[in-house]
Order: C-alpha cells, then structure tokens, then sequence
C-alpha cells in the first residue's frame, strides 16, 4: 500500500514538474519571438502586434482597414438604443469644429487629436456630424461600427475594372498621410504591371501608361511615383494644385504626421499651417518637374478594351490606366453663362471676411447658398444679393429660412426670386428678374447649385460599391 501510495505522489510530482517546464518554455519562446497580429495585406509578410508599418514593405497597414472591413447588406443597424455620435478615427482630424458646434458642454472633447464622445452626454442633436468638415462623425442608434458605401478594391487599389484604380477619400478613407500612401502603393502596382506590358503598337505610342484625375495629396503621391519609377502620366486637376487643402479656412493647423513623399523623402509637417503644406507642396512640384494640367476638369473616363479615353478641358486624353485621386467633394456645377471663367467668381467661400466692404452675388436656392448669404451678410459693409430661379426656397431648412426672411425684413440680403443671370462682366452682373434686365454693381460672384459628386462618373465606369462596416474610436467613458 504504501509501495503504491509513493509510487502515486511521484508520478504527479514528475508531470506538474514537466508540466511547469513546457509552460515556462512556452511562455520564454512567446516572450522571445515577437506576437504576429496578421499578415500585410501588401506582401504577405507577418506584421508584428501593434505595428503601424509591415517591417518588410515598409507600408502602413491603417491604409487597407477599409479594403479588410467586414462587407456587409447595406442594411441599417438595428438597434434600441438613443441615437448618439460617433466618431471615426481614421477621418478625425482634431480640428475641433464639432466641439464648437455642440450645444451639450462636454458630450464630445478633443483628446490629444482626435474627438470622443462622452455616451452620457450627448444627447444626439447631430450638430456636431453636420459641422464635421471631413464627414467622420456618423449618428448611430447605440452601434459601435459605422456603415459606409465605398467602392470594392484590392490591396493595390485597383477596382473591378481593370486598370482602374481608386485611391484617397474618394476610396472612403480620410487624412493626408493615408491619401499619399495609396497613391504611392497604387502607382508601385501600376508600374509592376506595366513592365510586363506587351510593348506599345507604334499607333499607340501617344497613350500614356497611366492618367491621374485630381492633385490632392493622393493624386500629388501618385504623380511623384510615376515619374519616379518612370511611366509616361498625365495628371489633370478640376481647380489648382490640391485643391481641397488650399480651401481649408486660413492659417488651419494640420493634424501632425510624418510623411514620406515620394522623390522627395520624409517631410515633417508637425502642426504647420496649411500655407507652409501647399509652399512646400508646389516647391515639391518645382523640385521634381511634376506635370500638373490645372483647370481640366475630367468629364468623363470611358473604357474600351484596355485603352481609356479620358475627356478633361475640352482634349481627350488615352492612357492604359487610371489613377481616380478625385476626394469625395465632387466637382462644383457650373452657371455656364459668359464672363463665368472671370476670378471673381467662386464656387466654395474660404473666409467670410474676404468680402467684407464688398458688392457680392450669391446664386442658388439650397441650404449652402442660403448659409453663404447670410455669413456674408455678417460681414462690415458687404452689400448681398441673392439671386435664385425658383419662386420659393422649397427645400431649405426652417432654421435657414427664418433667419433669411429676418435678414431680408432687414436689410442685410437683397433678394431675388425668379431671376437669372444672363452674364457677368468685371464690376457689374445682368440679371434677368421676372423677364425685366437689371444690372448691378458686383465685386464677387458665389455659384453655390451645387454639385456632380463623384460617385456617377464610378457608376457610369462600372465600378462596384459595396457597404462596409468601419469599427468606431472607442468613447470617452472606454477610451485609455
Ligand atoms: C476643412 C478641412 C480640414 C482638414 N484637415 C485635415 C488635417 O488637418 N489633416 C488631415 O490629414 N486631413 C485633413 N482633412 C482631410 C484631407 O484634406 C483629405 O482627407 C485629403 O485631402 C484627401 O486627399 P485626396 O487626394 O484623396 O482628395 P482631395 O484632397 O480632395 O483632392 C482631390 C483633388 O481632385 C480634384 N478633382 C475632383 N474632381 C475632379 C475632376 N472631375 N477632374 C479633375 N480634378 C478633380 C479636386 O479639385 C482636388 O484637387 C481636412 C479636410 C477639410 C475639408
């Protein structure tokens, strides 16, 4: 028996003795070998836990959260739950608007550079989603994942059409630094395929390897890698070189990244106005000898077999692919009346205090003209006049309309129904009002009808959107 007892104790003791052995061997190789999250969407290679950039490929991984997000029916999200915001931390960019727009003190705070919401706070007015300048605040009823219709793309960036790629917001992803590296990672993938490209027919030697529609710093990314990897472009902005960020308001600090430019290197932008980005942006351009075709505006890309025909200020453009780097902003719809290519006219207000002590026109009858006349009308000595074509502002909101009928009971805006402008010459408009023409005195023209948004030139290429479903930035009552 007791031969049999011992014989029991030493048996246990010698399996938790090998037991604590192969543990602790377990937890040592752990401890050695670094902790592997997933595999870079790029090349394939384990990334470690945590890490930001694939230390093989060097390429950031926030840039594929949207291709890796799970696709979903497009369907709202059920829920019980009151609606609140909710903010997404790949397009805050901490510039605090929404704080300032909302009437709850406290419901959202910036935290270091990014917004979060306090759940018991906020109360779900919105105001703060509606002022949000990038769009990266979604009102949710309780949900921690927002929905968003982005088109389908490869880790390359290029969509179910062949050689069409799609990089920057337009792809659904917001922030300069995630725009600049897919361009960079699109036109890589652009210049692998071509080199195993048959060469070029003689007749098609005018086609350039690859279009580049919009100088943001996507498309401004992608033009630089071109040229550095030696494909033959052609890049084609609407407006001026990167257009979106010279709208910013003046003197808007920029959320601080580190970026790599392609033929240029690193750039710090550490909390630099948005001038200093844009001098340093067109010395970039100086610098390298980019091609950008300012004011041609792309109308229209078609597909014929492997060639694209690209229509932008009134040339057709070919080209073996295409570079989509348009943001999600659209392009402004225009009067076309004659005298509309002048400088003063405008499509988009930077500062409200850019027109004070001058005759302004503003044109339109939605929310946006409304809101332009009446931040104009704030201005010293700015004289307003608000033409529209309709009878009524039928889909203005009540806000809207209550302050414009007050502004016009006083004084502050003229308005013009039933009117339309027939031309605009350099100090005068010419309207016709109800049929009668009237000249008036005019410094600046605001075209505020909007806009063609990017998303029909996609349908019309047959490009395929899916809805996802983006994780949300933790609250304030969960954040660390
Ligand atoms: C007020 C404001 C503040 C912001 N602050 C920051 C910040 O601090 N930090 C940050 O990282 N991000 C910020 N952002 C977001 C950032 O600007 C965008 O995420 C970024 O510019 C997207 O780059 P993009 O190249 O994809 O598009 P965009 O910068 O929008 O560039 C698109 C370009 O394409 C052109 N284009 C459009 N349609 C056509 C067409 N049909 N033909 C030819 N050209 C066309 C446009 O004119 C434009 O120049 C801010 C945005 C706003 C509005």
């Amino acid at each position: 028996m007791i031969w049999t007892t011992l014989g029991f104790f030493a048996i246990t003791a010698f399996s938790v003795y090998f037991h604590v052995r192969r543990t602790e061997g377990a937890s040592a190789a752990r401890r050695a070998a670094p902790a592997f999250a997933r595999a870079c969407a790029r090349c394939g290679r384990q990334v470690a836990a945590g890490a930001q950039l694939c230390g093989h490929c060097g390429v950031p991984q926030q840039i594929f959260e949207v291709v890796r997000s799970k696709e979903v029916s497009g369907e709202p999200l059920e829920s019980t739950e009151p609606m609140r915001a909710h903010v997404r931390n790949d397009q805050c960019v901490g510039c605090s608007t929404c704080v300032d727009a909302c009437p709850e003190i406290g419901a959202i705070t910036l935290r270091g550079k990014l917004a979060v919401v306090d759940p018991v706070l906020c109360i779900g007015h919105g105001e703060c989603a509606t002022a949000c300048p990038v769009g990266a605040i979604a009102m949710l009823a309780g949900a921690a994942a927002n929905r968003v219709q982005v088109p389908q793309v490869s880790t390359s960036f290029e969509t179910n059409v062949s050689g069409l790629y799609i990089v920057g917001e337009l792809g659904g992803r917001g922030l300069i630094k995630n725009a600049i590296n897919e361009g960079k990672v699109a036109i890589e993938h652009i210049a692998l395929a071509r080199a195993a490209d048959p060469p070029p027919a003689a007749e098609h030697e005018h086609v350039v390897d690859v279009a580049i529609v919009g100088s943001g710093p996507a498309g401004l990314s992608a033009g630089l890698e071109a040229l550095r990897s030696g494909l033959s472009y052609v890049m084609l902005e609407q407006g001026s070189l990167a257009d979106t960020v010279r709208k910013y308001p003046r003197h808007k600090i920029l959320f601080a990244e580190p970026l790599n430019i392609p033929l240029y290197g690193d750039l710090w932008i550490s909390d630099s106005s948005k001038e200093s980005l844009l001098d340093m942006w067109e010395k970039v351009v100086a610098t390298t000898g980019l091609q950008v075709r300012t004011n041609h505006r792309v109308e229209q890309v078609t597909r014929s077999g492997w060639l694209f025909r690209i229509h932008a200020g009134g040339h057709e453009y070919l080209a073996r692919r295409v570079v989509l780097a348009m943001g999600r902003r659209g392009s402004p719809r225009r009067l076309d009346v004659p005298g509309e290519d002048l400088e003063k006219v405008v499509y988009d207000i930077v500062e409200m205090e850019d027109f004070a002590g001058r005759h302004v026109l503003v044109i339109g009858g939605g929310d946006s003209a409304v809101e332009s006349a009446l931040g104009l009308a704030n201005q010293t000595g700015t004289t307003v006049t608000l033409s529209y074509r309709g009878e009524q502002f039928a889909r203005i909101k009540d806000r809207n309309r209550q302050k414009l009928d007050r502004a016009v009971a006083e004084g502050r805006v003229s308005l013009m129904l039933r009117s339309t402008v027939q031309e605009i010459r350099r100090d005068v408009v010419v309207l016709d009002v109800e049929g009668t023409g009237t000249i008036l005195p005019n410094d600046d023209v605001v075209i505020r009808i909007g806009g063609d948004p990017p998303a029909a030139m996609l349908e019309r290429l047959g490009v395929r959107l899916v809805h996802k479903e983006i994780p949300l930035e933790p609250d304030v009552a969960t954040a660390g």
